[in-house]
């Protein structure tokens, strides 16, 4: 099968021709026909994140359709849709599986990380961690609901109850959760990158009821905020905005250091706090959510032999949406 290889952190990723995966008993084997490019997927090729399996297929937003299925596998058949989320396996049996927080299992196994994942042909996944697609949307505008989509959901619970939101970094994620949030009846406040006025009138097309760049004060405090943007200086600034026991959320898994600052900022009760991973309840519930807000999702789609082109662009913050491979031609071609 073709895939794009990550051989060493630095590198680009070289495509290249290898053998399919063969699943075992638990994994299904998965014709891909699309797969998201996440920011995640920037910090394992920069070595940010430690002890990637090497040589690597990345790739953690991952929608096909079951070629076979593992004997032991229960729940899905050969013709079935499914997406496959960032995290592939967990041991069910740490102090953090036994209380239901699988997302923070010391021996998980990530995809497009500890396992092969979604920038190839072809790849195998345990059947019990991954998600049937809801049937409103094509693959390539399913792919980004199972990183994006699922880590936002899961920030944005974190973020309680109140009326002002703001999201800092107006990205794949941000677009999705600005349209969960104001279904649940947020305003929303967009913060991008100082005169980046492309993704402002993005975040207003979608809803936002202002937006600005991170280093301006909102009009008003806010309640919540979310932080997908990797940089440790919007911490300060967002506990700056919000209002006396506001919330903020950071929602990456990497952040440059957060520069020190005044216990002022901090203290009316206001709190900071990470998201890591995802449960499977995560999963199933936003997946319901998700076509009953309904979310629309922007991509701009790459062939996967551009994957690096995807990357960059990601990088450099010139995809609005979400980006995404296009893998599999023929069986997205039949789908339309
Ligand atoms: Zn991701
Ligand atoms: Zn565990």
């Amino acid at each position: 099968m073709r895939a794009m290889i990550l051989e060493q952190p630095g590198k680009p990723l070289r495509l290249l021709d290898v053998p399919q995966p063969d699943p075992t008993p638990e994994q299904i084997l998965i014709r891909v026909h699309a797969c998201g490019v996440c920011r995640t997927d920037l910090h394992i090729i920069d070595g940010e994140l430690s002890e990637p399996k090497l040589p690597l297929i990345l790739g953690h937003e991952i929608v096909g359709t079951i070629e076979r299925v593992g004997a032991q596998v229960r729940g899905f058949n050969v013709g079935d849709r499914v997406g496959v989320p960032w995290l592939g396996w967990t041991d069910g049996t740490c102090h953090y599986c036994r209380a239901h927080h699988e997302n923070l299992c010391d021996n998980a196994r990530f995809t497009g990380f500890h396992i092969d994942g979604g920038y190839a042909e072809y790849t195998a996944a345990d059947a019990r961690f991954c998600f049937p697609i809801p049937d409103g949307y094509p693959d390539l505008q399913a792919a980004p609901l199972l990183c994006a989509g699922l880590i936002g959901y899961r920030a944005l619970r974190f973020c309680g109850e109140g009326d002002r939101l703001g999201l800092y970094g107006f990205g794949a994620s941000a677009h999705i959760i600005a349209q969960v949030a104001r279904h649940r009846g947020w305003q929303v406040y967009a913060f991008t990158r100082r005169g980046d006025s492309a993704s402002q009138n993005f975040a207003r097309e979608l809803g936002a009821v202002w937006a600005g760049s991170s280093d301006e004060q909102p009009p008003e405090d806010l309640d919540a905020a979310i932080i997908f943007a990797p940089a440790g200086e919007l911490v300060p600034a967002a506990l700056h905005a919000v209002a006396k026991g506001g919330r903020v959320v950071c929602a990456g898994i990497h952040m440059s250091d957060i520069p020190s600052f005044s216990y002022d900022l901090l203290w009316g009760e206001r709190i900071i706090r990470s998201v890591a991973n995802l449960t499977r309840r995560d999963g199933k519930e936003f997946l319901q959510i998700a076509p009953e807000v309904p979310v629309h999702i922007e991509i701009t789609e790459f062939p996967l032999e551009q994957a690096n082109e995807a990357l960059l662009a990601l990088r450099e913050g010139r995809i609005q949406g979400a980006a995404v491979l296009r893998v599999s031609h023929e069986k997205i071609n039949r789908q339309r």
